[in-house]
């Protein structure tokens, strides 16, 4: 009977000293319908291998073409073929067969009896084979697939340790396919080590039995150029058993420098780009002393006014025009095509100008970006101007680190900024010298504070229809030991810009909480005497008011009524709804909120209407200005009216004279503070008027 043909004939290469002497198995084989081929032995039974795409060979004699071992042929062959790529079977019984195995043979077969048996495992060894042609075939599409998309393909065996790496997983890190070997040394050798342990961290949690069956590591990998890539791993992990035994894991390698060096919304160089690109600037200027560099950082005025009256998506249309504006205004500069724009983050831009040595060339560039931003925006059919304050610092020879260079041209915006605005600030010896000062300064208020050298002044706040005292506001003072007693405006404005703000922030409260603490004991009153605190903007910002506020209250024992917190309507420029949410948080321990210094601005009766005050102070300019300004009188007459209308209580600060009380009193004000009644005083000179207040 005819086998039928074997649909996709695997092709068998029959070995035999004599091929002309066919065996019944061969005979049998091609019966089977398996496609046979034929070879003495001789030299090209290597080359018809790989050319006729051979699936298996068999061996059918012990000695091949002119007498030489099938042993010796058997014995090449495996040089270049593996078992899984080419079983290789021959007929041998007994201590041959033995041998054989040794040698590499897949598999014997007996050279006399039943041929059954030998086609069984014939067909045995072709079925393996033709798997592990399909195994490969799908892993190949997959390689081809997921290098298609860029990313590296790698896989290994947690057993045996042996790791695969894909030809573009190699090139990903700059080796071509032949230089790398593929041993997990040559991966996690090249790890960042900043990354190393958290990378370590997950690997160990792999090996573990029953640990997690795939992984994420974003880490840093060392290119073949020495550079750091960015890449992001994930893997698929097999395990086995119920103990969930790691066998395997597999996966794919993306590089993701890329995103993380360029601003997905602007499409410009992010921060570290531009760190990076200026350390290099830095660096090639001590190499080449005929080159300089400068850099122009640029804040975008309007920006946070924009978010919050026009939403995040105007706000967002804001930067890729303003991103699009200044590439315009460096490519029409001098030397444009090599300057860098970057984008650092919510209102901020810099242009790192480089072959740029003198001071004006940067000016004249930084003026031409200025321009751009001197005809309006377009967002979402509103016509809208957002202008720019620009800072410019150029190099100089003590610049070491980019952050340094930075911090100066940031300095310059300031400096522009606390000018007004939208305009350009050169970055110069005078405003380093500043700089350091209030380095010095910075460290000296630390000294001071861990010296005891703060104090806290109380100013009584009295309740205009009886004269009585209502509380106090606590202010700062610092008997600095050679200059005095300092007011805060002769230091607070450059700890904001420090983190010392806080540990001042605490000093305060912990210090107002306990005197109140003394004074309600000693003049019990209903409603009990209080003290308001001056609250930072920037202590507002930053997290955990809350918490600090509750701490104190608990440490000093006292109710949170007797607390109020005093907050400048600056605290909600910029991000307004955290500085509230912030807030309400203190609010709901039971502690009071007062607007301070208020005005009409849109923004402090927006926050003055949502509830968040329970008082608000008038600033000391519009109640002194009442006397001479019929307009101030009606701004006063006016909050007065919005707290009455909110059930809010209203106070007037810098009452010096008879007059503004007066004028306090008639535009409506409940409290009021000042000269007239007494300066800030002293804990005991406090205790001394309260004595004479009540007589
Ligand atoms: P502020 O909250 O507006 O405080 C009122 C300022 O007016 C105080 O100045 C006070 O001494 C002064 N003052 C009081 N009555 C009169 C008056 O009748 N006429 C005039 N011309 N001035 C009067 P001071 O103590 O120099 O405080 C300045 C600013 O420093 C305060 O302004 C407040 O914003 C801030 N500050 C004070 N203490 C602290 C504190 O502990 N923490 C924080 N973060 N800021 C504080
Ligand atoms: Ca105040």
């Amino acid at each position: 009977m005819r086998v039928p043909v074997h649909p996709d004939r695997q092709k068998i290469l029959v070995v035999n000293g004599d091929p002309a002497a066919r065996s019944a198995l061969s005979l049998a084989l091609g019966e089977l319908g398996y496609e046979v081929l034929h070879s003495s032995g001789s030299a090209d039974t290597a080359q018809i291998i790989p050319l006729q795409r051979v699936d298996l060979v068999l061996f059918e004699t012990p000695t091949v073409d002119g007498g030489r071992p099938a042993l010796d042929v058997l014995r090449l062959l495996r040089a270049t073929y593996p078992d899984s790529l080419l079983p290789i079977l021959i007929t041998a019984t007994g201590p041959d067969a033995i041998e054989a195995m040794r040698t590499g043979a897949s598999d014997c077969v007996a050279p006399t009896g039943d041929p059954q048996m030998a086609l069984a495992r014939l067909a045995f060894h072709l079925k393996r084979k033709k798997e592990s042609d399909e195994a490969r075939l799908r892993a190949q599409r997959f390689e081809l697939a997921a290098e298609a998309t860029g990313d590296g393909i790698w896989d290994w065996d947690l057993r045996s340790g042996a790791i695969h790496f894909s030809s573009r997983w190699k090139q990903l890190i700059g080796f071509d396919d032949t230089e790398l070997e593929c041993t997990p040394e040559d991966w996690f050798g090249r790890v960042h080590e900043e990354d190393q342990s958290r990378l370590q961290l997950l690997l160990s949690e792999v090996s573990s039995d029953g640990g997690p069956n795939e992984i994420l590591s974003q880490h840093r990998i060392r290119h073949k150029n020495g550079s750091y890539r960015h890449v992001e791993v994930r893997g698929q992990i097999q395990r086995e058993g119920a103990n969930g035994t790691a066998l395997r894991i597999a996966g794919v390698m993306k590089d993701t420098t890329a995103k993380r060096i360029y601003d997905p919304l602007t499409g410009l160089p992010n921060r570290t780009f531009l760190m990076d690109a200026l350390q290099k600037a830095i660096e090639y200027r001590e190499g080449h002393r005929r080159w300089g560099f400068a850099v122009v950082l640029l804040n975008l005025d309007q920006y946070a006014a924009i978010n919050s009256v026009f939403g995040h998506e105007s706000g967002d249309q804001l930067l890729i025009e303003a991103a699009s504006r200044l590439q315009r205004a460096v490519r029409s500069s001098e030397g444009g095509e090599s300057h860098l724009v970057a984008y650092l983050g919510s209102d901020e831009f810099a242009v790192l100008l480089g072959g740029v040595d003198d001071l004006r060339e940067a000016q004249e560039a930084a003026a031409k970006m200025q321009a751009e931003f001197g005809h309006s925006f377009l967002l979402e059919g509103t016509e809208v101007f957002a202008c720019a304050t620009i800072g410019v610092a150029l190099w100089h020879d003590g610049y070491r680190k980019a952050t340094e260079m930075l911090r100066d041209v940031d300095l310059a915006v300031r400096e522009a900024k606390s000018k007004g605005g939208s305009r350009i600030a050169l970055f110069d010896l005078p405003m380093q010298q500043e700089s350091i000062r209030r380095l010095e300064l910075s460290l000296e208020v630390q000294r001071g504070l861990d010296l005891d050298e703060f104090e806290i002044y109380y100013q009584p706040v009295i309740r205009l229809e009886n004269g009585s005292v209502a509380g106090f506001e606590g202010l700062l003072r610092w008997r600095h030991p050679e200059r005095g007693v300092l007011a805060p405006d002769q230091f607070l404005t450059h700890a904001e810009n420090t983190g010392l703000v806080i540990p001042l922030g605490v000093f305060s409260l912990r210090h107002a909480a306990v005197s109140i603490r003394q004074l309600q004991h000693r003049f019990p009153s209903d409603p009990p005497l209080y003290v308001g605190i001056n609250v930072s903007p920037r202590e507002v910002r930053q997290p955990g008011l809350a918490s600090r506020v509750e701490d104190i209250l608990n440490t000093a024992g006292i109710d949170a009524s007797a607390l109020v917190l005093e907050i400048n309507q600056r605290a909600f420029s910029g991000d307004g709804e955290t500085a509230a949410l912030a807030l309400h948080q203190v609010k709901s321990l039971g502690v009071r909120l007062r607007l301070d210094n208020a005005t009409i601005e849109p923004q402090a009766l927006r926050y003055l209407s949502r509830g968040l005050f329970d008082s608000v102070k008038i600033s000391r300019q519009l109640v002194q200005s009442m006397t001479t300004n019929e307009e101030a009188a009606d701004i006063v007459r006016t909050l007065c009216t919005v707290a009455k209308g909110l059930g809010i209580e209203s106070l007037a600060e810098g009452v010096e004279d008879q007059v503004h009380a007066q004028l306090a009193m008639e535009a409506g004000t409940m409290f009021a503070q000042g000269y007239l009644f007494a300066p800030p005083l002293t804990v005991p000179d406090a205790v001394e008027y309260l004595t004479q207040i009540r007589a």
